[in-house]
């Protein structure tokens, strides 16, 4: 095939065979790589600027810009481009780069055809995965070369929704956060707020006049902007968020019952290793806070509780963010993020206490060299070291701890008796307030009965527990199967128990009656959010610090 030919044959592959002419080609068999010298033909373009035609040539320059590859071959192309003068006296521009619009864009490195490739693959895959496959294609494109592609993709227009869900979620946690608005018909995101500003919100709101329905959270702040920008729209306080503040005034509640939790909880354990074996089995014991980091976390939830109090007192009586920060000599992120919150916000005890996931591999291990009688501590750590754990000492000697515990001697002082009860690891969580009120909020058609029977012993506990679990489980239900007609009937309830945490839900409902009311009256359709919200939340919160 003569030179001619196969000239011919390859200008059928360029990216634009009317404005281009390929010139020649360079093959470099050990880099994989074609190059093709290409020039554009054009004899008159237009001034990008005032759109007049011009053919006065400026000067010549060469631009590199990658193609998608032939087989396994990468594709370069040298591209000779022009600079024109504009013969219009009128336009400011006086030079200017010719365009070549199927091509590429000024400034790019890859040509329209590739990008638009790569950007299919950011769309379906996303920044990691993407990456991945590009690779594997022969594209060569970076995590953060997608993500920068999906983020140059113009928004697809959309009428506005009807239904909107409003939530906040975080760029950053504790630093940064935005607003996400949902359509809630269509389930999906349609805008997001760069920060959670009541004005910002109001004035999206003012300039998308067709909103009917609003589902938010509790907090003031959303609900003030939707006062202003949306006064037409029906506001719903979002199911999730409700359910969300009657699980932690159901943890308040368990707080002030532990001993009767634990109980339940030693109960339990008992039962669940003792299931299927005649000879007497002890259960490990769940690991004991200290009491003096338990003394500091108190004095630290004072002064928490102190602050919080303060500033919705000075909030109440209008103070600013920024007078209110001052006065109680916090932070305004402080300030705002507890006006956010209608109650008080309980520090979270880490959930993974006494479930060492570098000793959780070896326990049964440990658990069987224990029950044959291997009682010291060093001796058990050297052989888990064998086995291959490379935890600390400490962390093998505090589980030792809670055997001896559970047989009842202690580590300093050997038993006697040779005949010790063998000893299992229950393999449920201990059960704290927090994950007492989790069980107690299960959907019925979720419980087992595990769970159901946890909940039954917690009920015949205490009077005081009897009406949180009742209450609670009466409210799940008037939300989940929206039975608005008893709604009123349970404020009274609970507003008339003798339960503290659950007067306080009642009289923050009652701040904000009508979305709560209207949460539990509208059909399913209307107000979707529940995980919803989260998810997306999830997601974009995923993709935008990426
Ligand atoms: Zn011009």
């Amino acid at each position: 095939m003569g030179v001619t030919m196969t000239i011919e044959l390859l200008s059928h592959f360029l990216p634009d065979t009317k404005n281009l002419k390929l010139h020649s080609w360079q093959f470099d068999d050990s880099q994989a790589t074609i190059t093709l010298i290409v020039a554009s033909t054009p004899h008159v373009v237009n001034c990008p600027v005032c759109n007049s035609l011009t053919h006065k040539i400026h000067s010549h320059y060469e631009r590199r810009l990658t193609d998608l590859p032939w087989a396994n071959y990468k594709i370069i192309l040298r591209l000779h481009v022009r600079k024109f003068f504009c013969l219009n006296k009128a336009c400011p521009r006086r030079i200017f780069t010719e365009r070549l619009s199927k091509v590429t864009t000024p400034w790019a490195r890859r040509t329209e055809r590739l990008t638009s490739r790569l950007t299919s693959i950011a769309l379906a895959l996303g920044g990691a995965a993407g990456e991945r496959l590009s690779q594997d294609l022969g594209y060569k494109a970076s995590r953060n070369t997608l993500l920068g592609l999906i983020r140059k993709l113009p928004l697809p227009s959309s009428p506005d929704p009807k239904t909107l869900g409003v939530d906040d979620f975080a760029f950053c946690k504790r630093q940064k956060y935005g607003t996400i608005l949902v359509d809630l018909d269509k389930s999906c995101p349609v805008a997001l707020l760069p920060d959670r500003n009541a004005d910002t919100l109001a004035q999206w709101l003012n300039q998308h006049p067709n909103i009917q329905v609003l589902s938010r959270d509790r907090s003031r702040t959303y609900k003030s902007a939707m006062d202003i920008g949306a006064p037409q729209a029906i506001q719903v306080a979002d199911r999730f968020h409700i359910l969300q503040n009657l699980k932690e005034v159901l943890e308040k509640v368990f707080q002030a019952h532990k001993d009767n939790l634990k109980t339940v909880d030693t109960n339990y354990r008992f039962e669940s290793v003792n299931n299927s074996s005649s000879e007497e089995i002890v259960p490990v014991p769940p690991p004991v806070s200290e009491t003096k980091v338990e003394q500091r976390k108190q004095q630290h939830r004072t002064k928490r509780l102190a602050i919080y109090n303060q500033i919705w007192k000075l909030h109440k009586k209008c103070w600013p963010t920024s007078k209110i920060a001052q006065k109680v000599g916090v932070s305004t992120r402080t300030v705002q993020r507890y006006l956010h919150m209608p109650n008080f916000p309980e520090r979270q005890t880490r959930s993974d206490r006494g479930k060492s996931c570098l000793l959780n591999p070896y326990k049964e291990y440990l658990l069987q060299l224990w029950n044959s009688g291997e009682h010291k501590p060093k001796k058990i750590f050297r052989k888990l070291q064998k086995k291959g754990y490379h935890g600390s000492y400490m962390t093998v000697n505090r589980y030792i701890h809670r055997l001896c515990q559970a047989q009842g001697w202690e580590l300093s002082k050997p038993p006697k008796t040779l005949k010790l009860p063998q000893v299992a690891d229950p393999q449920k969580p201990p059960l704290t307030p927090r994950r007492a009120a989790w069980l107690v909020l299960i959907p019925l058609e979720k419980r087992d009965s595990d769970s159901e029977k946890l909940v039954e012993q917690l009920m015949v506990q205490h009077p005081d527990l009897y009406a949180a679990i009742n209450l609670a489980q009466d409210f799940t239900q008037i939300v989940r199967q929206r039975h608005h007609e008893i709604f009123d009937i349970w404020l009274q309830q609970a507003l008339h128990s003798n339960l503290a945490p659950f007067q306080n839900f009642v009289i923050g409902i009652k701040e904000d009656y009508d979305a709560v009311k209207a949460a539990v009256t509208l059909p399913v359709s209307n107000s979707p959010v529940e995980g919803h919200i989260n998810r997306l939340k999830m997601l974009t919160a995923k993709a935008a610090t990426l």
